[in-house]
């Protein structure tokens, strides 16, 4: 039994092919051989009743010989057919000796008359079978009478003894005179040709199940054989090699197989590339300013002098720099892990971006940043406050570092109706160098910068829009990026209003924050 678990799927094949072929073998050889004997004599039986039968639809007319003779002649049958009177055979109407096996006319008149007697006993119906020596057939051993016709064991004696059946008929005539009708017909001894059938059929089960094992053989190994491939390249993927190479061949489900693998492959194959680029990126990113904060500490401690305010603050701006890189990677991979989630209350998103804008007013004053705020009536929002805002923070962050020249921010509020009701989008808009189209989709990716130098004047820890995406998504807010190459970006989302309060100074304008 472990053995058929352990089997593969080319021996089972085989197997199940041959064991079917064999059942179906045995099943032929019982209807076809075994039971040929028996099928064998009761169409016999069944034959020399339907002649008796026949031949007493003719009785007292003037083609009983005829027919007789005919039907005797067709089936074998040897046939007598007497005039009775009462339970006394009296002449011989019809007499055909048509094997030279016959029984009937070779028998006393006494015990003729004998036969005729059972079958009146019986309804005027009498079949029986006899075995008995060649030869001896005046001698009937009647004792030794058979059953009734279709399951006696046939003796056998090398040949010596013959099986016969008789029957007898007692019927009227059309000439309203009584009859006796007597047939018999010999059973053929069966032996040999179940002998002969027998080696016959064991030589072609033989060759079918040797022919089966083979045609299995090949079928089995061409359904095997996608699979085979295919293992093979499951341990090429599981010792490390992700190139997608599952051969797409063979039947419906195994080329399916195949796709599905190498697609899988492809997609470890990507995410490892990620895994080492993100550990490459995360462990610049942090050694950078580590090695700053060292550094600048160093030279604090050990060069009189070097104690200044100026070296002091650049510990501080790299330890910043490291707490907003550590909190970036954290809030990420909370939000992707499904920790953090939006507790959604509502509020003035117009009297929260001025607050985030308002953070940014030293910025304004100590590097010539200017950053606008357009907006006209104040508008409300359901969503986590806090979340919308780490969002604003990151779009205005990149169009600051991203700015270019004018160091111009505009960040911008407007409202429009939609078949869902109305909805405010934040736009925030620079001059600066923009993305070109086909970085555009890419931007959203974790740690994807254009910029593939990794420039350290880039300060973000490039993961700011795939902190964004994710939290847009948590809220269903629509939200993208137009960008022109040498005009500058303008990063967007949009959310369903809540409430709108009228601005009393009329229509938009623009107002600087
Ligand atoms: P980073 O920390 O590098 O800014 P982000 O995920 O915020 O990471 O942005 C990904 C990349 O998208 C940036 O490296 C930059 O190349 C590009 N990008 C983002 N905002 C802007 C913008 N306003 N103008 C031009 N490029 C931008």
């Amino acid at each position: 039994m472990k053995k058929i678990i352990n089997m593969g799927i080319k021996g089972r094949i085989v197997l199940y092919f041959t064991a079917f072929i064999l059942l179906m073998l045995v099943v032929i050889w019982v209807v076809q051989i075994s039971l040929l004997g028996v099928f064998y004599r009761r169409t016999k039986l069944h034959e020399l009743d339907e002649v008796s039968q026949t031949v007493s639809s003719y009785l007292g007319t003037g083609s009983l010989e005829d027919i007789t003779y005919e039907m005797s002649t067709k089936y074998k049958i040897c046939m007598i057919v007497f005039e009775t009177s009462g339970d006394e055979l009296g002449r011989q109407v019809v007499s055909v000796e048509s094997t030279p096996m016959c029984l009937i006319h070779h028998l006393t008149p006494g015990a003729l008359g004998e036969f005729y007697s059972k079958a009146l006993a019986s309804g005027g119906r009498f079949v029986e079978r006899f075995t008995m020596g060649k030869g001896l057939v005046q001698d009937v051993p009647r004792g030794s009478a058979g059953d009734d016709g279709d399951g006696g064991e046939e003796r056998r004696n090398g040949g010596d003894e013959v099986t016969m059946a008789v029957s007898v008929i007692s019927a009227s005539g059309r000439d309203g005179k009584s009859y006796a009708i007597f047939a018999d017909t010999e059973f053929t001894q069966m032996h040999t040709a179940e002998t002969l059938l027998n080696t016959q059929f064991l030589w072609l089960a033989g060759s079918i199940v040797l022919l089966t094992a083979f045609v299995a053989y090949i079928f089995a190994v061409n359904i095997s054989r996608p699979l085979t491939n295919m293992n093979e390249s499951a341990k090429k993927l599981a010792a490390g090699d992700y190139e997608p190479n599952f051969r797409v061949e063979g039947y419906r489900e195994t080329r399916e197989l195949a796709e599905t693998l190498n697609f899988a492959a492809s997609e470890i194959s990507r995410s490892d590339r990620l895994q080492r680029e993100l550990i490459a990126n995360v462990s610049h990113d942090l050694r950078t300013p580590l090695t700053m904060i060292s550094g600048y500490a160093e030279v604090m401690r050990d060069i009189p002098g070097e104690n200044t305010p100026e070296n002091v603050q650049v510990i501080i701006d790299e330890s910043n720099h490291l707490s907003a890189l550590v909190n970036d990677m954290l809030d990420l991979s909370k939000i992707e892990a499904g920790v953090k989630k939006p507790e959604k209350t509502g509020f003035s998103l117009t009297t929260a971006v001025s607050e985030v804008l308002e953070r940014y007013s030293q910025l304004r004053e100590h590097d010539g940043y200017s950053i606008e705020f357009e907006h006209g009536e104040d508008v409300s929002v359901c969503a986590d406050r806090t979340m919308i805002l780490q969002v604003l923070y990151n779009l205005v962050n990149n169009a600051i570092n991203y700015c270019g020249a004018d160091k111009k921010v505009i960040v911008t509020q407007s409202v429009a109706e939609s078949e869902s009701g109305e909805s405010v989008r934040i736009t925030v808009r620079d001059h600066g160098e923009g993305i070109s189209p086909e970085n555009i989709p890419l931007v959203w990716d974790r740690y994807y910068r254009v910029d593939k130098l990794h420039k350290r004047s880039s300060v973000g820890s490039g993961l700011g829009l795939s902190i964004v995406k994710r939290i847009l998504q948590q809220h269903g807010a629509l939200f993208g990026v137009e960008s022109v190459p040498g005009e500058g970006s303008a990063f967007w989302f949009e959310l369903p209003c809540t409430r709108r309060q009228a601005d009393a100074e009329g229509p938009e304008r623009p107002r600087e924050k």
